[in-house]
């Protein structure tokens, strides 16, 4: 008899973005789908990592993180956001930021515990919940201002309601939270025991002069959460696998436990080099302007096609509207527009548990002129 595995995940089959991109390597697409910049990551930040390589900087990092690189956040965190936090006892460096939003909800769920979650969600958030036993609430975000209802949210909060799981800039849409969405938040959570999620990845790319609603701003929001980033997004290097989460000591004491059995350490000249480079404010704080004119020039270029643009104001994404363009829906859309047009993207459909097809698709921008003229040029003959 042959072992057999009963799934933990049996209605899950392989990422969207690992099977977009790989269908555009094999049509010759232009890749809008997965987000990733094409254009060359800062220069100085490379010659950093490889000389911490050279240097003999290849030997475990502390379990935590890179003591230097923690020191670093804390201190760039205080001058964003304000807020204190402890470079030991706070901040544990992670591979990506998709391990760190795991290892939060791994931390926290157990069985039958519920998990309030936006859609549309980033396509882990749900398995990350469904095998750790718990249950994700589904609310969904008004469509087409991807605004959160918070007067749903109430009514879907109950006593098992362990946690709120929150993402700005929001991936897919470009929504962003704002200040107002803080005050129900606070309003919803103050005398409960719910924890809060907050995915804050694209953190420096929030466009049009909005300011970023981290939750590190408020101290009393930050007391119940877990807030994860990512180097990746911020230094253009996605490969990399960086990235990081804070809490408070309580909250990260049990992180840590869970952490350090999985991934244990992260890569020692990585840090090493974005401990230096982290120091380089110009390069965050420019960050929003810069891919703003990404956006923009995406915008500009896609008027000459029929796809009409739903408002982003932050992330890599720009979400399109093709309704009037073709009645298929939105998986096969996208197939058919990398099989036969050759652009690449990632229908919105997949980040709805029961697929809500709204015939919009997602394109990554964050990418050289060069590639997005010739991604429009296509387009247009549709
Ligand atoms: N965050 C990226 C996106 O949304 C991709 C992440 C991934 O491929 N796992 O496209």
């Amino acid at each position: 008899m042959k072992p057999v595995i009963q799934s933990k995940l049996p209605n899950i089959g392989t990422t969207i973005f690992t099977t977009m991109s790989a269908l555009a390597t094999q049509h010759h697409a232009i890749n809008l789908g997965q987000g990733f910049p094409d254009f060359m990551m800062p220069q100085r930040l490379i010659k950093l990592v490889s000389e911490a390589m050279q240097n003999g900087d290849n030997q475990y990092a502390h379990m935590n993180g890179l003591p230097l690189l923690r020191e670093r956040i804390a201190q760039k965190v205080e001058s964003l956001y304000t807020t204190v936090i402890n470079p030991d006892t706070d901040i544990t460096i992670t591979p990506g930021g998709t391990y760190a939003i795991y290892t939060a909800l791994t931390t926290v769920l157990q069985p039958g515990d519920e998990v309030i979650v936006f859609e549309p969600a980033f396509d882990s958030y749900i398995p990350n919940i469904e095998i750790n036993g718990a249950t994700p609430v589904l609310i969904p975000l008004s469509f087409p201002s991807y605004a959160i209802d918070w007067k749903l949210v109430r009514q879907k909060v109950t006593p098992k309601t362990k946690m709120i799981m929150l993402n700005t800039p929001h991936n897919p849409t470009g929504s962003v939270l704002s200040r107002h969405d803080i005050e129900q938040l606070r309003n919803l959570v103050k005398d409960t025991g719910i924890f809060i999620l907050s995915d804050e990845v694209y953190e420096h790319l929030i466009f049009d002069g909005i300011q970023h609603e981290s939750i590190l701003r408020y101290p009393d929001l930050l007391e119940r959460s877990f807030v994860c980033f990512s180097f990746g997004k911020t230094y253009h290097c996605t490969g990399w696998k960086l990235g990081y989460c804070i809490a408070p000591p309580a909250l990260m004491k049990e992180y840590r436990k869970v952490h350090q059995f999985n991934c244990f350490s992260c890569n020692s000249f990585v840090q090493q080099g974005l401990a230096t480079f982290i120091l380089e404010k110009d390069h965050y704080l420019s960050l929003g302007s810069n891919v703003q004119q990404k956006r923009d020039y995406f915008q500009q270029l896609m008027q000459q096609t029929k796809f009409k643009a739903l408002p982003s104001y932050g992330s890599y994404f720009q979400l399109y509207s093709y309704d009037g363009l073709s009645n298929e829906l939105e998986k096969d859309f996208a197939i058919r527009l990398t099989k036969e047009v050759g652009v690449a993207t990632i229908p919105t459909s997949v980040f709805y548990k029961d697929e809500t097809d709204n015939k919009v698709l997602r394109f990554c921008f964050v990418k050289q002129a060069a590639t997005v003229e010739e991604a429009v040029n296509r387009l247009m003959k549709l």
